[in-house]
Parts: structure tokens; sequence; C-alpha cells
């Protein structure tokens, strides 16, 4: 899966430090990637190669901002070298909302071309790119970055109150001065489920996603239920089936959700008839295990779940 980056791991602890020359930038534009690929190998600019960049560059061009750098985390090699990672936040006040940060995926094409033409040699790409870019442990703190930088972005004020929010000291947190208001980063817990009956999978396609392989049913947690009552609901939402004999498989982080994935296998109880959702699901089927030629890609929970499921039940 795409966090499985051993020998290399992903420390995650907060830091309060500022960054040096050499430390790495990620910058995100709605749903893109400052960045540059050689063949597969994705690379982001470092902290000097970004300064020089942008304060080289006409500033009348892109507007007047300026940026805040935000300690992400570090990618700790087997030698136990440290590579540090930064986001790049434009600061943001009332009187000042940036152009595009609060478009999400609409950010207009118009921002990234004004800033491309601040680096040269790096271009904007869809975060989507993590699926396929080497090295893995780059890929994956791609879009563990995606998922912080959306954090960041959507917490520049108080819910509560409305004033700017400041940075916490001590851990990864933003703390309003006024109201007392804190905020942790948001982790949305979802299931991907592995609906079996003998030597058959329950596989689907959800309707308008441009991810167009199958895929296993999967959905959010509400308020107010177990990760397990998600798994029936789900389910029974968007089939009509019952099951039974859940078995927790692994979790997964999805930063281009914001989620945390649980896995579960589980068999279907009683009537096998399959009754779409269409709204959710375009397809909805079972498969024997025989009959799947997926391919493990290394990066995500659905693919490693449904190839087991090939494996340990085909002849
Ligand atoms: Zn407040």
């Amino acid at each position: 899966m795409i966090q499985d980056i051993e020998p290399v791991r992903l420390d995650n602890q907060y830091r309060n430090v500022a960054p040096d020359d050499g430390d790495m930038v990620f910058f995100f534009e709605g749903s893109s990637l400052l960045g540059r690929l050689d063949e597969d190998i994705i690379n982001v600019p470092s902290y000097r190669e970004f300064l020089d960049g942008y304060n080289g560059s006409d500033a009348d061009n892109h507007g007047d901002r300026d940026f805040d750098f935000i300690y992400l985390f570090a990618l700790v090699m087997p030698d136990r070298t440290e590579n540090r990672f930064f986001l790049a936040k434009p600061v943001i006040s009332e009187s000042n909302i940036a152009k595009g940060s609060f478009q999400g995926e609409m950010a207009d094409s118009a921002v990234h071309i004004e800033y491309e033409s601040c680096w040269e040699g790096y271009e904007f790409t869809g975060v989507n790119l993590f699926r396929k870019a080497r090295p893995k442990e780059i890929a994956y703190a791609s879009i563990t970055a995606f998922h912080l930088y959306g954090w960041y972005r959507d917490n520049t004020f108080c819910g509560r109150c409305g004033h700017t929010l400041l940075h916490g000291k001590k851990e990864r947190m933003m703390f309003c001065p006024v109201c007392k208001n804190s905020i942790y980063p948001k982790i949305c817990p979802a299931v991907i489920v592995a609906v079996t009956c003998g030597d058959k999978i329950l596989l689907t396609k959800y309707v308008g996603r441009t991810y167009k392989d199958y895929a296993l049913v999967a959905g959010f947690t509400e308020i107010g239920e177990t990760v397990e009552e998600t798994v029936h609901r789900e389910v029974f939402e968007e089939t009509g089936l019952k099951v039974k004999n859940l078995r927790y498989y692994k979790s997964q982080p999805w930063g281009l959700s914001g989620s945390l994935l649980y896995g579960y296998f589980c068999e279907v109880d009683g009537d096998t008839g399959i009754t779409l959702q269409e709204d959710e699901l375009a397809i909805g089927k079972w498969v024997s295990a025989s009959d799947i030629d997926m391919i493990d890609d290394g990066i995500s929970l659905t693919k490693e779940m449904i190839v087991k499921f090939a494996r340990e039940h085909s002849e």
C-alpha cells in the first residue's frame, strides 16, 4: 500500500521549526502540486529554490503575496538522515483573500499559470500523480502533505468567532487567541468492505469517479455509529445486502479524501440478490475469484484486498 515505504519512515511528530535552504517545499493550488516529473520521478523545490524563484519573479505579475512555511514531517532514511518537508501557505488576512485559495478543486488555471512563471522547470500537476510517481516515499509524502494542506487552508479563521487563528507551538493544532477555540487536524474514518459469498466477491464501480477500476463497497462513518455499523449500513444502502462475520483486515491513511480507511472482509447473510443504489454505484456484481485479473499496484487497500481474496479462492 502507499504507506508501506520501509525501510524509509515518515516521522509525523510536529516540530515548531523554520526551514533551512535544503528542506523541501510542497506548494499546492486547488488539487495540484508544484513539482517536476522526470520520467516518473517526482521532485519538489527546495526552500532555497522556492524563495529564489518567487523573489526573482515579477511581483506585479502574481500579486503581492507572501508565504508561511509550515513544518509538515520528515522522511527518515535507513541511515537515519532526514529529509524535512514544509508547506508553503500564502499569507491570508481578512482584507486579503488569496486567489484560488478558497476554490478548492476549482482553483482556476490562471492562478497556476501565474505561479508557474516563478519557478522555471516546475509545473502544477494533479495530486493523483502519486499513483504512478516514484520514489514511493515521496509519493506518500505528497498525498499526506495534500491532506495537511487542505486542513491548513480551511482553518485560517476561527469557525466560532471569525478571528485569525494562530499556530500551536507544541503540537499540530490551530488556536484562537480570542475565544480559545482549538482545532486539530481532521481525519474522517471510512470503510472499505469486501463482501464475499463462497468463492465470489462483490465488486463495484462508482458513479462519476475518475477512478475507473473495480472497487469495493466504501463509505464514510457517520457521527454516532461504530465502524462496524458503518460496514452494515453502507453495504445495505448501496447493494441491499445484509452481511455477517465481519473481520477487520488493515487500515490505510488516504490523504486525497482526508480519510482513514478501515478494511473489512465479511460474508453475505441470506439473500444474495443485489439492489443497486443507482446514484452511488454504476456497477455492483458478484465476481468469481478465478475471473479476477487485477494486479496489486502496491498503492491501495482496495486492490490489496481484492487480490488477496482472488489468490486465496481460485484454484
Ligand atoms: Zn475564536
